[in-house]
Parts: structure tokens; sequence; C-alpha cells
């Protein structure tokens, strides 16, 4: 079969749509013009953050722009994402950022995803992007030295902690061959506060009829290593088939470090697979001082770490590291017979060898590009710093009638106000809504064991004293307000 048409109407029909979708590549005088505007609002956006809100609680939706046939106006746009982005919501490049778990968004990660993107380097593959491949095997190179793993280890760059726990959760059920009607006899320990992207990730790799055993925790919210042996024994001798530890490096809530050597030593001792959830914690090993708490992590068989807390990078930048390279081989690697030109992995292993993606963002760039620039001093300073303003907080906040949780390992920690009567739980549910609809800091908070906690988690690199001052202040004035 073949075209109806004569070929003439064809190029005159081809000549017509291409003057209608040229105007998709734009001149250099406008490409120039367009980045002068966004620059200019990105400029004003930076340097409003000293004064501005770390908040804006969700109120007017009222400026919705439809898709529509016809261009709109970039200055109209940029005045959208103003209204819409800027100021609404947690202000996340904010230094008064002391929610969840805050970073920042480092400038220069910013002009390494605009070169990524207008280079549009195919960073999935070594074939079609070699140097960007190679570009990001060499940060993982460096995050599993950093970490103490082998120079054969390997990893992968993810969009986030969540997805770097699930590929390795998934590496480790395909390493032990684990047969789906296995699932049900296959335990997991974790404990009570690990991240719930972990239940999500067993989920999601099938697993969701494992069995799950919380181990108990200290006082400081650490797993008990001994409990955890107890618990193995136990479900060996049941018949039962002890799969997976995870431990964290950092948990969200409390900052706190498992006694990662000893959980080590009970995977090896029992022969299961060791995985460490370091993705808020992992770059304090930057720091030499608190190296020793992080004692065990290089004897995991993998672990997850976030360039976009700890590296203080924009978001939808994770890390997965696997001390066996195969076993990341074998749970994701496929051949398929359109990329037959591609299969030239005599160099190096690509990163769609080893992750649930093909296509992919070259986002290891942002990284690459802030690490070289800044070189590795101004971050380790900068995270030693945010460990002495969380100690500093919480002596300060002590004074002023909060009482706290456990001396924080690293830099989150928990406080509450201490009422003189009544319910402390709604009392400081009050303290946080006043801080909320103040907005000029922002904090979050949690539940454990039914008590309502403020968390405090520093971890933007442009949290100062004087930010830490700020938000003390601010608290004491809502105490003022709101404990009447
Ligand atoms: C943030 C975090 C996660 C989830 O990572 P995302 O990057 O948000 O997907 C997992 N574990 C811990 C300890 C975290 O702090």
């Amino acid at each position: 079969m073949n075209i109806a048409e004569p070929l003439e109407s064809v190029i005159e029909k081809i000549h017509l749509l291409q003057s209608r979708s040229e105007v998709l590549s734009i001149s250099s005088s406008t490409r120039v013009s367009l980045m002068k505007s966004a620059t200019a609002q990105m400029e004003a956006f930076l340097e409003g953050l000293p004064s501005g809100k770390a908040y804006h609680s969700v109120s007017n939706w009222n400026m919705e722009l439809t898709i529509d046939e016809l261009p709109k106006d970039f200055e109209l746009l940029l005045d959208h994402l103003k209204t819409t982005i800027e100021q609404s919501g947690i202000n996340a490049a904010s230094g008064k950022h002391f929610g969840y778990i805050p970073g920042g968004g480092l400038y220069t990660g910013a002009i390494g995803d605009f070169m990524a993107a207008v280079m549009n380097a195919y960073a999935g593959m070594f074939f079609a992007s070699p140097g960007a491949v190679h570009l990001e095997n060499n940060l993982i190179t460096w995050l599993c030295s950093l970490m103490g793993y082998p120079a054969d280890a390997f990893g992968n760059l993810s969009s986030g902690g969540s997805i770097a726990n699930l590929t390795a959760i998934t590496t480790a059920r395909e390493h032990f061959q684990i047969k789906a009607s296995e699932f049900a006899q296959c335990v997991i320990y974790l404990s009570p506060q690990a991240h719930h992207c972990v239940h999500k990730a067993l989920r999601i790799a099938g697993m969701g009829e494992s069995i799950i055993r919380m181990v108990p925790i200290d006082s400081h919210f650490r797993m008990n290593a001994n409990a955890l042996t107890t618990l193995i024994m136990e479900d060996k001798s049941n018949g039962l088939k002890p799969f997976l530890i995870v431990g964290s490096a950092g948990t969200t809530d409390t900052g706190a470090v498992d006694p990662l050597d000893s959980l080590a030593d009970a995977a090896e001792k029992y022969g299961l697979w060791f995985h460490v959830d370091a993705a808020y914690g992992g770059f304090f090993m930057l720091v030499d001082t608190l190296k020793p708490i992080f004692k065990g992590i290089e004897r995991s068989d993998s672990l997850a770490i976030d360039p976009h807390k700890g590296l203080f990078l924009s978001y939808g930048l994770g890390a997965v590291l696997v001390k066996n390279k195969n076993a990341m081989l074998k749970a994701h690697y496929y051949k398929a017979n359109y990329l037959q030109d591609a299969e030239d992995d005599r160099f190096e292993i690509s990163p769609c060898d080893v992750s649930p993606e093909l296509t992919k963002h070259f986002r290891g760039l942002r990284m690459w590009l802030s690490l070289q620039f800044f070189g590795l001093q101004p971050f380790r300073a900068a995270l030693e710093e945010k460990i002495w303003l969380c100690r500093y907080f919480y002596s300060k906040i002590q004074t002023i009638g909060f009482e706290v949780g456990p001396y924080p390992d690293l830099s989150v920690m928990i406080f509450r106000f201490i009422p003189a009567y009544g319910d402390g739980n709604a009392l400081n549910e009050r303290i946080l809504h006043f801080i909320h609809e103040d907005g000029s800091i922002f904090l979050s908070s949690t539940r454990i064991q039914g008590k309502f906690w403020i968390r405090l988690a520093v971890m933007s690199f442009r949290t100062h004293l004087a930010e830490l001052q700020h938000c003390l202040e601010k608290l004491e004035l809502a105490v003022k307000k709101v404990n009447v």
C-alpha cells in the first residue's frame, strides 16, 4: 500500500504544518529575553527570602489558567507562578523552613538542571550519552566510597529516597530468589520509626503479605538490637523465613540513628539482607566527628541516601547503593530488540540496567555541578553547623517552658510545651496552628505513642543562627498568645 495523494500535495501539506509547528523552536533573541524575565523573577524571589514567609496557608486559587489553542503572554505566566507557587504552601527554599526535612535548593543545582534540560542528554543508557552516564556513575562511586562501600559496589540516582528504598528491596527479593508462594512466610524487621515509604515499597514489591515485625525501640527511639535477635531466632524456630532488616541512619521523626553495627551482626549471623535508610542522615558522614554513630553502615547490603536533603539540592534526587552489583543487575536488567544498538555495556553499566527507569532525567548534573563548584568543605561545614544549631535549640527551648524529646543524634528533635494544667496535646496543636497562621517560620509535628510533639528539622543551607533565633522568638510569642 502507498499514500493516495500525489507527492506534490503531500509536500505542500508538510510545508503548511511546518509553518505552524516551527514556532516551537524559538530564536536566540527570544530565548535570551525569556530567560531574562524568568531570572529576574527568581532573583526577586531569592532576595525576598530573608524577609519573606516560610509558609502561606492555601487560600485563594482564584486564578486558574486553562490550556488553550492559542499562546499566552510569558509575563502573565510568570505572574501566575508567583501567586500560585511562590505564595502558597511551604516555601521550601526558605531558611526558616524547619518542617519535615528541608534542604533549600542550591542555585548551582538549578543551573545544572537548566543545562541538563537544554542539552536533553539521554542519561538512561551509556550508548546514548556516555558522558552523562559516566558522570552519574562517578557520583555513585563517590557515594560508595563516602559510605565505606567497596569499589565494585554500584547504585543508581533515583528521584528520591522512596524509589531508592524500593529499588533496594526489589534487589534483595530477587537476590534471595524469593518466589511469590513464599512471600507469606518471609519476615521483615523494622523499627516503628521506620519511614512509611519502606512499608509502601514492600507493598509495591509485592510483599504486602509478608510478616512485618516491629522491633522494640529504646528511649532514644533507636532499634533494640537484642530484641531483634530474639525475634529472628523465634521466627526461625517457627519455620518462618527471616529475610530483611531495615535500619535507619536518621529517622524522620527524631533523627535517631539505629545501632547499625549490631544490626549488621544480626544480619550476618542469621543470613538476612541488611538495608539502611539513610535518606535524611547519610550525608552527615561528611562530618568526621559524627562518623562513629554510623559505624556498621559500611556492612549493610544496600542503602538509600537523599542528595535533595543532605546536599541541599532541589527536590528530585535520591540515590540507592547496593554492595552486590550483580544483584542489582539481576533484579532490573532487560534486553529489548529495538535497543540492540545500545547493548554496548562493555564500558559501563547503564542506569536503565539497575533501576525501573529507561528514559531518565540527567539528574546527576545538579549534584556534580554543585560539588565541583563549591568543593566539599562548605558542605561539611554546613552539615556540622546544622548539628550545632539543633543542639543549641535543644538547650534554649527548655528555658522557655518546653519539654524536649531525646538529645538529638543529628539535626532533628522534638519538643512540646508543658501546660500548668489541661491537655498538653491540644495546647501544642494550638501553638502549631498559631505558627502556621503566622507563617514567618514553618514547623511540622508528629505523634509518638499518643503524644503530640512539635518537630524541628534543621537542614537548609540557608538556616543559620539568626533564623533559629527567629524560630525561638516565634515560639515564645505563640505560647503567650495561645496559653491563656
Ligand atoms: C525523606 C525520607 C524518605 C523518603 O524519601 P523521599 O526522597 O521523600 O522519597 C525515606 N526515609 C527517610 C528517613 C526520609 O527522611
